[in-house]
């Protein structure tokens, strides 16, 4: 019985010491800014963690943009969703996987053009939350000038909040990001030979 009573009191000051440096730690954050995000890596999530923050933004009565620069398919149910939602600006400006294309040059026009209009959303700042879906891709293939994204990134009004989404996310993206997530393969149901799921996968 004592030693139920002693290892309770120590359970007691320990959570105590806890809440304190919680405490502190949320106490030393008290700025705000408009965030850049980035979702890198190989395992799965990078895109739907996205989209989850656009339904949170919106929850908040946010207005959001979205640009998809790598088109993989038209039947996905974030867009049938979220597309038509109130508040919501959704602009697809790839034309599909480059092996699907298979034409450099109209690939690359595609991507510059993209990116002309997805940078307006950059100058707007009633557009609290912007998304660029799979940017990482056209930068990674050097069609977009990835200097030219960084100044309009920077550029963006002080309170607006963007996610990239992307494999191989470049250094130089992730030095000015504020919150850059790894996400790490560990097993996916594909090499196991099961096709993309509704509401999983697409
Ligand atoms: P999601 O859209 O599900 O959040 P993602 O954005 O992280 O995934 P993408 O590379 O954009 O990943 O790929 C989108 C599609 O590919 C989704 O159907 C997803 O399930 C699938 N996918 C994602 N990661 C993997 C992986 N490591 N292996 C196989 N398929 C994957
Ligand atoms: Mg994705």
């Amino acid at each position: 019985m004592k030693d139920l009573v002693a290892q309770a009191e120590r359970y007691r000051v320990r959570m105590q010491r806890k809440k304190e440096i919680v405490n502190a730690a949320i106490e030393r954050a008290n700025q705000e800014k408009g965030l850049l995000l980035i979702h890198t890596g190989n395992g799965k999530g990078k895109s739907s963690a996205a989209f989850g923050m656009i339904a949170r933004a919106l929850g908040h009565d946010m207005r959001v943009g979205v640009a998809q620069f790598i088109k993989g398919r038209s039947d996905t149910g974030e867009e049938a969703f979220l597309r038509y939602q109130p508040g919501v600006e959704w602009y697809v400006l790839g034309e599909g996987y480059t092996w699907d294309t298979q034409n450099l040059a109209q690939d690359i026009e595609t991507a510059q053009r993209g990116w002309q209009l997805a940078r307006t959303m950059l100058q707007n700042e009633t557009i609290n939350l912007v998304v660029f879906d799979e940017l990482t891709y056209p930068i990674c293939y050097g069609w977009l000038n990835l200097d030219q994204i960084l100044i309009d990134l920077k550029n963006r009004p002080a309170m607006q909040h963007v996610i990239i989404t992307g494999r191989n996310a470049p250094g130089t993206l992730c030095e000015i990001a504020d919150t850059v997530t790894e996400f790490r393969n560990i097993k996916h149901a594909f090499y196991a030979g099961i096709k993309a799921q509704k509401g999983i996968d697409l």
